[in-house]
């Protein structure tokens, strides 16, 4: 049985209904994507018993905490406001939460340190920056020694920089102690950088769930596709006789040639000819090039700018997806 076992719970808001049913194993970092109004603060918020569910039970270590007061759930939160309390300096704040009267001290200075803020126990919160007060947030969520950490978009209100070294911070905290940790983020690059696993959500439901790798190489619908990064979607009788749906591939399983190609002798291959470039983006790394071929919008990475308009692309069959 896994560690945290959510089992067909609902939640409904008008037109809005939450179903989900997925399990996370003791010591996995799960981070939960999707557009906005999908659902993730809500399955939060279920599961910190912020909200009571309308069906459905939550479980965790074995104990059925669905109707379980808040307080005793065993759950830490980071949210991405800042809820430090300003009257008291950051050591109070993380000794807020401690359950043990004993060695208070000792474990303050031992989250300060875990987090990156050795030294900061006797300044105000008020002192802070967006950074450091996120920091605090988590080492205050941790000094409660919970079963589960939960975190709400904990870095969307820093910048890019900020972010990605606060993401190592978190990742390095949940790899020292081992702790269990839903992570909820719009931003599927930070989703796939921290996690263990990745969960996608659409409207309330749970559409694809397994490491980045999985999501990304072998999506199983159109939705998680393109939800976890750029690629093209071709129908496949194009290629492919008494065949419907799509062929999915990423640009940078197309490999581009300036000279057409004869598809008899690529039989690993789909080939496409008298493709048209219509866009040329510099990445850095190469390329991104929108095509068009028979009218279909097609997207390849290259390393050169190709000198022609009109190319030709070759993809490996087992790279196109077909949903
Ligand atoms: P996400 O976190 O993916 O952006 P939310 O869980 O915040 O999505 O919201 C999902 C849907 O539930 C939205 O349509 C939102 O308007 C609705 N919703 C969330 N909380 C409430 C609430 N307390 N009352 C009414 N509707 C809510």
């Amino acid at each position: 049985m896994p560690y945290l076992e959510v089992r067909k719970l609902e939640k409904n808001y008008g037109d809005f209904t939450l179903s989900a049913s997925f399990g996370v194993e003791e010591g996995e970092f799960l981070s939960i994507i999707g557009p906005s109004g999908s659902g993730k603060s809500t399955l939060l918020s279920l599961i910190a018993g912020l909200e009571s569910p309308d069906g459905g039970t939550i479980t965790l270590g074995g104990k059925d905490i669905t109707k379980e007061r808040i307080q005793d759930r065993g759950i830490g939160m980071v949210f991405q406001e800042y809820t430090l309390f300003p009257s008291m300096n950051v050591e109070k704040n993380v000794q807020f939460g401690m359950k043990r009267k004993e060695g208070r001290k000792e474990t303050t200075t031992a989250l300060l340190e875990l987090v990156g803020l050795q030294g900061y126990g006797k300044r105000s919160v008020t002192s802070l920056s967006g950074g450091e007060a996120q920091r605090v947030q988590l080492a205050r969520a941790l000094a409660a020694e919970p079963g589960i950490l939960l975190l709400d978009e904990p870095l969307s209100a820093l910048d890019a920089p900020l972010r990605k070294s606060i993401r190592g911070s978190i990742r390095a905290v949940h790899d020292e102690l081992g702790i269990t940790m839903l992570y909820v983020t719009h931003d599927r690059e930070e989703a796939f950088a921290i996690s263990d696993s990745v969960m996608i959500m659409k409207s309330g439901k749970t559409v694809a769930m397994g490491t980045a790798e999985e999501l990304y190489r072998h999506p199983k619908d159109l939705f998680s596709a393109f939800f976890t990064g750029e690629g093209t979607a071709i129908p496949a009788h194009l290629f492919y006789e008494n065949t419907s749906g799509c062929l999915f591939f990423r640009p940078e399983d197309a490999i581009i040639s300036e000279e057409p190609l004869n598809p008899a002798a690529y039989s690993m291959h789909i080939i496409m000819n008298d493709a048209e470039i219509v866009s040329a983006e510099f990445m850095g790394s190469g390329y991104m090039l929108g095509l068009d071929y028979q009218g279909y919008p097609v997207l390849c990475q290259s390393a050169t700018k190709p000198r022609r308009k009109r190319v030709s692309l070759m993809i490996l069959r087992e790279s196109a997806i077909n949903l």
